[in-house]
């Protein structure tokens, strides 16, 4: 018999999603918005300590594309993005027809290099344009260097949307991840810390700014009886019956972040005694990451036939996913055209990274099943 798969991060029921979805049912709540939407809402304001305001959406991605909106980001405008990380941070560039800048990561975190940041501000400032924004990312649940870029960005007085899709729960010296930018990004797809099935919200920091998203997001319609547009309208605002799931998902979110605490630990706990391998994380108290997925760089070994993919392949024979780092935007063929600042550190992570099962409901027998394939492996 096959064994079950076990996946990279799958999100699994808390139970008390039903009850918000039968309600949305029962009082004919069913369209985009509604009471589970502001509900909802109202869950994240107070995670983020009232502190900050949340435009529940039906995508992060759909979060990212109304902050370059917001922004007035337009055709041909340049906007500047960490080249390590998902597509969607960068797709909605091309969206507004704005062109997207790609910079290296720096090898602490993983994520946009403060050095390379400043170095293409300087060359396109030269070159006659002054980037619109600039797009960094909390990739993997990591904490981005947030005082280095953001003194960078104000500098020159450059917006900053933070792609917070990965960092629910993740903090930079005691703040939450999302509230540092202009706007912060989060996705609450069904591999993130949490769902709502698709879904993704708009962090900003004014009642006016999130009041505006959510115009946007329904389809721009001014104050009249009958339709009327000013504005291109979107329809990108969170359903009521997915909202229901992430009112019933919130209730575990501490709890999944706890459960990737543990996950990380069992990790770092095989890798100790495995030369050469070192599970990624930040040494620094400042970072505290969710641990959305556990990573690893191995260095390839001729000799004992040792790299990544060959690790790939024997966790795939054990029906186990894991998956290379994202490949880097600057070499994707839909993005290969436009302008990259930095070195090789990106392609280099890469090239030698490996995300491994994170999931916030691995069980004891699929952490054997891991272990064992992981143990075998570097036995030479
Ligand atoms: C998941 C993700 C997104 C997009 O979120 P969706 O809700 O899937 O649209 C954006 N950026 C990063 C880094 C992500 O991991």
């Amino acid at each position: 018999m096959d064994k079950e798969r076990i996946y990279l991060s799958l999100s699994q029921q808390t139970g008390f999603e039903n009850e918000y979805i039968q309600k949305a049912l029962q009082t004919n709540w069913i369209t985009s918005g509604g009471p589970n939407v502001e509900e909802f809402e109202y869950k994240l304001e107070n995670y983020y300590k009232n502190e900050s305001f949340v435009a529940a959406l039906n995508s992060g991605t759909s979060a990212i594309h109304l902050a370059l909106i917001l922004l007035g980001v337009k055709s041909d405008d340049e906007v500047i993005c960490q080249t390590m990380t998902f597509s969607a941070s960068a797709n909605p560039i091309l969206y507004q027809g704005a062109k997207p800048v790609f910079i290296d990561s720096e090898s602490d975190t993983w994520n946009i290099c403060p050095e390379s940041l400043e170095n293409a501000i300087n060359d396109r400032i030269k070159r006659g344009k002054k980037p619109k924004a600039i797009i960094a990312v909390h990739l993997y649940g990591t904490p981005y260097k947030v005082d280095e870029v953001h003194a960078v960005a104000d500098r020159y007085e450059i917006p900053v949307i933070e792609d917070s899709a990965e960092a629910l729960g993740s903090s930079y010296k005691g703040k939450k991840c999302g509230s540092f930018g202009s706007f912060g990004v989060l996705s609450f797809n069904g591999n993130k810390i949490i769902t709502t099935s698709n879904g993704g919200a708009l962090i900003s920091n004014s009642k006016e700014t999130k009041e505006q998203a959510i115009f946007y997001a329904t389809q721009s319609k001014d104050k009249a009886v009958h339709y009327q547009h000013s504005k291109i309208g979107y329809n990108y605002r969170m359903s009521n019956i997915c909202a229901g799931i992430g009112l019933g998902q919130m209730k575990s979110l501490e709890a999944n972040i706890e459960s990737k605490v543990i996950n990380h630990n069992f990790y770092k706990n095989i890798f100790s005694s495995i030369d050469n391998i070192e599970l990624f994380e930040v040494h620094d108290e400042d970072y505290l990451s969710n641990y959305w997925l556990n990573t690893i760089l191995i260095e390839p070994d001729i000799d004992s036939n040792i790299d990544r993919e060959s690790l790939r392949l024997v966790f795939e024979k054990e029906n186990i996913e894991s998956r290379p780092l994202w490949k880097p935007m600057h070499l994707q063929p839909i993005f290969e055209k436009y302008p990259y600042y930095g070195s090789r550190i990106a392609e280099d992570l890469f090239e030698k990274g490996l995300c491994l099962p994170s999931g916030s409901n691995l069980t004891n027998e699929n952490k054997n099943r891991i272990e064992e394939v992981i143990t075998t492996f570097f036995k030479y």
